[in-house]
């Protein structure tokens, strides 16, 4: 008989955060309310921003207590989607942390921070990254490709909103391609008035599958990937290093980047 799949994933390794386990509560398929051009988990199935239950916090406290995670310093709510779509993350984070002790965090697009419920949900998390790639809507479009209704300015507002609010470990994480590479400047303005604790740059290194498969959540070897895999054009170390100081420079920002990380 094939098992059931887990919600509960890894520990894996990153360069970001250390040994970390991963909590899924999308689970079939993915979901979320971007689809962005470089999604390690393909192109997304269902782009919506809508919330419904989709893992039911019993059965993610079962795949914990059946999971390998106590050598994990964090666990983090990512997965096969945005993990904010799920009504139960509060309750799930909250029952997580008191199960294990360890510190939780959650990797969040932004789009739903609008929402005050999901502020709150949010605020059971000891650590919220948000995703930040683009300075206007066009850009917004062209990499992140959000489901109907969704804009940058309704991110923007809603991330100032969850800052003010949050008083946890806060950061922006940055895809930097070509495409946006020479957006930092521009960037740059909404980072400094969201000032997160730490912006973190990143750059699609590794391939991404064509679609999604359970694997794909917080793997990165993807030699074995049942799906075709493509590539997509990073910036250099030179760049990474250029952006950076553009950041530092223009915002006094803490700023950690994948060239420098790893
Ligand atoms: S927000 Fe994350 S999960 Fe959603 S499409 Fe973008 S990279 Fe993929």
């Amino acid at each position: 008989m094939t098992p059931r799949p887990s919600s509960v994933y890894g520990p894996v390794d990153s360069w970001r955060f250390g040994r970390s386990l991963g909590v899924d509560l999308i689970l079939r398929g993915s979901v979320c309310s971007l689809n962005c051009v470089y999604c390690q988990l393909g192109s997304i199935q269902e782009v919506t921003a809508g919330r419904r239950l989709f893992v039911p916090t019993g059965r993610v406290m079962e795949d914990l207590a059946a999971s390998d995670w106590r050598g994990s310093g964090l666990v983090t709510f990512s997965g096969s989607g945005e993990p904010t779509l799920a009504l139960n993350l509060g309750e799930a984070l909250r029952e997580v942390r008191a199960a294990t002790g360890i510190p939780t965090h959650v990797l969040t697009n932004g789009t739903l921070l609008g929402d005050p419920a999901v502020r709150r949900d949010l605020m059971e998390a000891d650590r919220v990254s948000v995703k930040l790639d683009a300075p206007d809507e066009a850009a917004f479009r062209r990499i992140n490709r959000p489901a109907p209704g969704v804009t940058l300015a309704g991110v923007v507002e809603g991330t100032l909103r969850f800052r003010r609010e949050y008083r946890g470990h806060f950061d922006t994480q940055v895809m930097f391609m070509p495409a946006n590479r020479g957006m930092a400047g521009a960037l740059c303005d909404l980072l400094a008035q969201i000032r997160p604790d730490e912006v973190q740059l990143n750059t699609p290194r590794r391939a991404y599958p064509s679609e999604w498969f359970l694997e794909a959540r917080g793997r990165y070897d993807y030699s074995q990937a049942p799906a075709r895999l493509h590539t997509l054009r990073v910036i250099t170390r030179e760049e990474a290093d250029e952006v950076e100081r553009i950041i530092r420079e223009r915002t006094g920002l803490k700023v950690s980047s994948v060239y420098n990380g790893e």
